[in-house]
Protein backbone atom coordinates (compact mmCIF):
# COMPACT_ATOMS: atom_id res chain seq x y z
CA UNK A 1 0.00 0.00 0.00
CA UNK A 2 1.22 3.16 -1.25
CA UNK A 3 1.85 6.08 1.62
CA UNK A 4 0.57 9.50 0.94
CA UNK A 5 3.16 12.18 1.22
CA UNK A 6 1.67 14.92 2.09
CA UNK A 7 0.88 13.04 5.54
CA UNK A 8 3.99 12.17 5.84
CA UNK A 9 5.41 15.49 5.27
CA UNK A 10 7.12 16.60 8.44
CA UNK A 11 4.54 19.69 8.25
CA UNK A 12 2.00 18.40 7.23
CA UNK A 13 -0.47 20.16 10.06
CA UNK A 14 0.28 23.60 8.59
CA UNK A 15 0.03 22.12 4.98
CA UNK A 16 -3.99 20.93 5.76
CA UNK A 17 -4.66 24.38 7.76
CA UNK A 18 -3.56 26.60 4.44
CA UNK A 19 -5.62 23.91 2.02
CA UNK A 20 -8.46 24.59 4.64
CA UNK A 21 -8.11 28.16 3.79
CA UNK A 22 -7.88 27.78 0.37
CA UNK A 23 -4.42 28.53 -0.58
CA UNK A 24 -3.75 27.22 -4.18
CA UNK A 25 -2.39 23.72 -4.56
CA UNK A 26 0.77 24.89 -6.50
CA UNK A 27 1.59 27.53 -4.01
CA UNK A 28 1.75 24.65 -1.22
CA UNK A 29 3.58 22.12 -3.81
CA UNK A 30 6.49 24.77 -4.05
CA UNK A 31 6.45 25.66 -0.54
CA UNK A 32 6.87 22.72 0.92
CA UNK A 33 8.18 20.35 -1.88
CA UNK A 34 5.42 18.28 -2.79
CA UNK A 35 3.37 17.40 -6.02
CA UNK A 36 0.31 19.24 -6.99
CA UNK A 37 -1.47 15.81 -7.57
CA UNK A 38 -0.16 14.55 -4.00
CA UNK A 39 -1.56 17.76 -2.55
CA UNK A 40 -5.09 17.12 -4.16
CA UNK A 41 -5.35 13.93 -3.74
CA UNK A 42 -4.12 14.27 0.28
CA UNK A 43 -6.78 16.43 0.46
CA UNK A 44 -9.70 15.06 -1.12
CA UNK A 45 -9.19 11.62 0.12
CA UNK A 46 -8.89 12.14 3.78
CA UNK A 47 -6.57 15.41 4.03
CA UNK A 48 -9.89 17.89 4.63
CA UNK A 49 -10.88 14.94 7.42
CA UNK A 50 -7.44 15.79 9.23
CA UNK A 51 -7.82 19.02 9.27
CA UNK A 52 -11.37 18.97 10.82
CA UNK A 53 -9.56 17.00 13.81
CA UNK A 54 -6.65 18.99 14.13
CA UNK A 55 -8.86 22.22 14.49
CA UNK A 56 -10.96 20.47 17.28
CA UNK A 57 -8.54 19.30 18.94
CA UNK A 58 -6.89 22.82 19.44
CA UNK A 59 -10.26 24.10 19.97
CA UNK A 60 -10.48 22.02 23.05
CA UNK A 61 -6.98 22.42 24.30
CA UNK A 62 -7.12 26.13 24.17
CA UNK A 63 -10.40 26.05 25.91
CA UNK A 64 -12.04 28.23 23.28
CA UNK A 65 -14.52 26.21 22.71
CA UNK A 66 -16.08 23.10 25.77
CA UNK A 67 -14.86 19.27 24.59
CA UNK A 68 -17.77 18.04 24.51
CA UNK A 69 -19.05 21.08 21.82
CA UNK A 70 -16.51 20.54 19.68
CA UNK A 71 -16.33 16.51 20.01
CA UNK A 72 -19.75 16.60 18.77
CA UNK A 73 -19.29 18.96 15.75
CA UNK A 74 -16.61 16.77 14.98
CA UNK A 75 -18.76 14.00 14.90
CA UNK A 76 -20.75 15.33 12.53
CA UNK A 77 -18.66 16.33 9.74
CA UNK A 78 -17.27 12.63 10.15
CA UNK A 79 -20.58 10.90 9.81
CA UNK A 80 -21.21 13.86 6.90
CA UNK A 81 -17.88 12.48 5.36
CA UNK A 82 -18.31 8.57 5.43
CA UNK A 83 -22.12 9.41 4.55
CA UNK A 84 -23.84 7.83 7.89
CA UNK A 85 -27.43 8.86 8.94
CA UNK A 86 -27.73 8.18 12.15
CA UNK A 87 -30.51 6.10 13.69
CA UNK A 88 -33.79 8.35 13.84
CA UNK A 89 -32.12 11.28 11.91
CA UNK A 90 -30.20 14.32 13.45
CA UNK A 91 -31.36 16.15 16.02
CA UNK A 92 -30.82 19.31 14.60
CA UNK A 93 -31.84 19.13 11.41
CA UNK A 94 -28.05 18.86 10.18
ZN1 LIG B 1 -2.53 12.27 3.18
Amino acid sequence: MRRCSVCLHRNRVDIDAALDTGEPYRQLALLHGLSRSALCRHWCDHGFLLARIDSALEDIHSGRVPAYDSLAALMVDLAHAFEFEPKGGWADGQ
